[in-house]
């Protein structure tokens, strides 16, 4: 068997490259997994001003590849590749992956969300024609065409208005009156002159031909039906945790995410969990790097002590 790491990460996000820049500055031998390209969820955002460090805000296409690159340079080793499938090993884990086998003592879980769907016709028919949940790569094909954007949350907001920098007209859609996004990103929403909102409104189906042209709405509180016409539809509905491929290895709460105790370990020795995929985290980038370093310090104090509780 190939001498197993002490530490693997799966998960290439902000959460994921912090605890592999503590494993690595810890000489810990560390690898981080990842499916697709450095940086997670925040690579679908343009402009990123609630990460403390840059007083002017920062792409997150930008600060992806910077977190890859700080973990990497201290010894990180990383990996493109899936996870398929995870069992115990005794007191080590054995990793199923797209490239091969991997063996481990620790194992953080750092493998974030995906944006939550509606389940609706036409939905699933359409993206990349006109359905998408990321504004900052398709927000250009929309030049001076309506889009709506349906949500009320930070994400919902926050690229609502970058796309009225494309887009004709913006229409917020809404299943309430009250938005649950920071009242900074409510101001900017309401001064905007190309931005809308539609009330207390859910879309019931998304319509076209060989790309969206309208959205068939229903009013929650008349029952009364509605037409509008798009040429896009950015869902921003919310997150559901990548926790499917870990079968039944660490316990999970209702929204399927992973539960953990304060050091991010979770109830099964030797796994821990960090960001947006374990539960009560608040979903921020910057609270995701704090779970990761967390997650790190309790992973190096298992490995070296076999210490798991405090
Ligand atoms: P979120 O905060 O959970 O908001 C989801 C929104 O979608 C809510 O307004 C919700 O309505 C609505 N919604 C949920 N299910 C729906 C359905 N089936 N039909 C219609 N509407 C539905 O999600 P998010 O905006 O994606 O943000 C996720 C996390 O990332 C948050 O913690 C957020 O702070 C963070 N984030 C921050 C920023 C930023 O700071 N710029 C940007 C992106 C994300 P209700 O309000 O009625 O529940």
């Amino acid at each position: 068997m190939p001498q197993p790491y002490d530490i693997i990460i799966i998960g290439g996000g902000a959460a994921g490259f912090t605890a592999g820049l503590y494993a690595a500055r810890d000489r810990c031998r560390a690898l981080l997994l990842e499916r697709f390209s450095a940086g997670g969820q925040v690579l679908n955002c343009e402009h990123i001003e609630n990460y403390p460090g840059f007083p002017d805000g920062v792409a997150g296409y930008t600060l992806g590849p910077l977190l890859q690159q700080q973990a990497t340079s201290l010894g990180l080793e990383l990996q493109l590749t899936e996870v398929c499938a995870i069992q115990r090993d005794g007191e080590a884990f054995v990793l199923q992956t797209d490239g091969g086998t991997l063996h481990t003592k620790a194992l953080i879980v750092a493998t974030g969300s995906s944006f939550s769907t509606l389940g609706i016709p036409g939905e699933e028919e359409f993206v990349g024609k006109g359905v998408s949940h990321c504004a900052a790569c398709d927000g250009a094909f929309f030049m001076d065409q309506p889009v709506a954007v349906v949500g009320g949350g930070d994400a919902a907001i926050d690229e609502g208005l970058h796309l009225t920098q494309y887009a004709s007209h913006v229409t917020v859609i809404h299943r309430r009156t009250a938005l649950r996004a920071c009242r900074l990103l409510q101001e900017r929403a309401r001064a905007n002159d190309k931005l809308s909102f539609c009330w207390n409104s859910v879309v019931r189906e998304i319509e076209g031909d060989t790309g969206v042209e309208r959205i068939r709405l229903e009013d929650v509180t008349q029952g009364t039906p509605s037409t509008l016409d798009v040429a896009g539809v950015f869902l921003y509905i919310g997150l559901t945790a990548n926790t499917l491929f870990l079968g039944d290895l660490v316990p999970l709460n209702a929204n399927g995410q992973i539960v953990t105790d304060l050091w991010m370990r979770t109830a099964t020795p030797g796994v821990l969990a960090a960001g947006d995929v374990r539960s009560d985290s608040s979903r921020q980038l910057v609270s995701a790097a704090g779970d990761g370093a967390t997650a790190a310090l309790a992973a190096i104090r298992y490995v070296r002590t076999g210490e798991w509780q405090r």
